[in-house]
């Protein structure tokens, strides 16, 4: 069995300007290139028209097949080693928690976000299900191989969650129902709960309802950006790519009149250039709406239009990922906190002795997602070594230990206490 760790791919070049955070002026996305026509919308997979056979794991030796959804979805190396169909374990974790299922088609993501590894500049250089993404390889595997499996474990899956991921297709919305239903034909909710990370730009509310009339139980949208200007220049107008920031928060508010509190959440990428208020404004918005934050550390992804940016400094990020778990699991509001002139955390507006309970208990420092079956503040979805190197994690895919816990009292300037 190999040991599949992932990539520690270097988080892009280190700040030699002294800097604790990312400054907006900083981090510029390079522009997209024009893909040749030739190669645009998957011509090159649909023209060789191979007929997958079982599982495919991405490798650049051999002629992708032409594997589109529903028959087909991708997931991450973490899910394919703990589903069984690549061999593997993960440093430190068993894998996942979460079975992320990802449609896929030749075309590829008609979206350009800056910091994604499927975006569609990088046709002419990946097929799409051969692109790199958060990191690490997507294999590709067929639905129903993937149900069968699942709903063969029964109670013993060692999946707390599922989560269809959709991308910007127009397939997706159609495909997205065709998944959910073959899912929850053989899969009960009560054994793994549904999620669904949505793509706003192509959904309408109706699209809400239907997918939580079919069984989701929670609906998130990856609102990565933090201002309306990070949004645009990151994944709007500034990169050719069709979101817009207002089309994201109104299918939030479909997801909150629809699924109900608790039951909606928002990809928040920290360390693009917000500051750590902008951020934590976003946070405090999402939790008055009843929802959740779920926060990724910017993690410079190779082939992106932003692999040449350093990644967040661990003191910007473990005070970002502190104050949003005060935020929505503590009861701690944005006004009880302080910030200095650059929009940096200066008080968690709680009491020392209650803070360092909050830090020793450790779970603020782990990955934010949808909730499993442990509890409620604990995510299913770990992506384990997803924000980071495992030399250096942002997110903890597993329960932080004592010394796990020095380091990131260390990295957030307060003492360490010892044990
Ligand atoms: S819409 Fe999602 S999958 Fe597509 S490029 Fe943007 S972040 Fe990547």
């Amino acid at each position: 069995m190999s040991c599949s760790k992932p990539q520690a791919t270097a988080p892009g070049p280190a700040r030699t300007d002294g800097l604790d955070f990312n400054p907006a002026s900083h981090m510029t996305p390079r522009a997209p290139t024009r893909t040749p026509r030739a190669l645009r919308n998957g011509r090159r997979v649909k023209d060789a028209g191979i007929a997958p056979q079982g599982v495919y794991r991405p490798s650049y030796n051999v002629l992708t097949p032409d594997m589109r959804s529903p028959q087909y979805v991708q997931m991450s190396t973490a899910a394919a080693i703990t589903l069984g169909v690549m061999p593997g374990k993960m440093y430190r974790c068993s894998c996942t928690r979460c079975l992320n299922l990802l449609l896929t088609y030749p075309e590829g993501c008609r979206a350009n976000c800056a910091y994604c590894g499927l975006a569609r500049h990088r046709e002419a250089e990946r097929d799409y299900a051969d692109r790199n993404f958060i990191r690490v390889d997507w294999p590709a595997v067929p639905t129903e191989q993937v149900i069968e499996t699942v709903a063969r474990a029964g109670d013993a899956t060692p999946f707390h969650r599922m989560c269809i991921s959709m991308i910007t297709h127009p397939r997706s919305d159609a495909d997205t129902v065709s998944v959910l239903r073959a899912w929850t034909a053989r899969i009960s909710p009560e054994t793994v709960p549904v999620s669904i990370l949505s793509n706003p730009t192509t959904m309408s509310r109706d699209d809400v309802v239907r997918l939580r009339d079919l069984g989701a139980d929670i609906f998130t949208v990856a609102l990565d950006a933090c201002t309306p200007e990070l949004f645009d220049r990151t994944r709007g107008k500034g990169v050719q790519s069709p979101h817009r920031w207002r089309t994201y928060w109104e299918r939030l508010d479909d997801a909150r009149d629809v699924f109900g509190a608790e039951r909606f959440g928002a990809h928040l990428i920290i360390g693009m250039g917000e500051t750590e208020h902008e951020a934590l404004g976003v946070v405090q918005r999402l939790r008055d709406m009843g929802g959740h934050s779920h926060m990724f550390c910017f993690f410079p992804e190779k082939g992106s239009l932003m692999d040449h940016l350093p990644a967040t400094p661990r003191d910007q990020w473990r005070r970002v990922q502190l104050a949003r778990y005060l935020i929505d699991y503590r009861d701690v509001r944005i006004e009880h906190m302080r910030f200095d002139e650059a929009g940096r955390v200066v008080d968690f507006g709680l009491p020392p002795a209650e803070l360092d309970a909050v830090i020793e208990d450790g779970v603020a420092f782990r990955t934010s997602g949808c909730p499993g079956k442990i509890r409620e503040d604990v995510s299913a979805c770990d992506r384990p070594y997803g924000d980071s190197p495992p030399s250096d994690i942002a997110s903890f895919p597993f329960a932080p230990g004592k010394r796990d816990l020095r380091r990131v009292r260390r990295q957030l300037d307060l003492p360490v206490v010892s044990s």
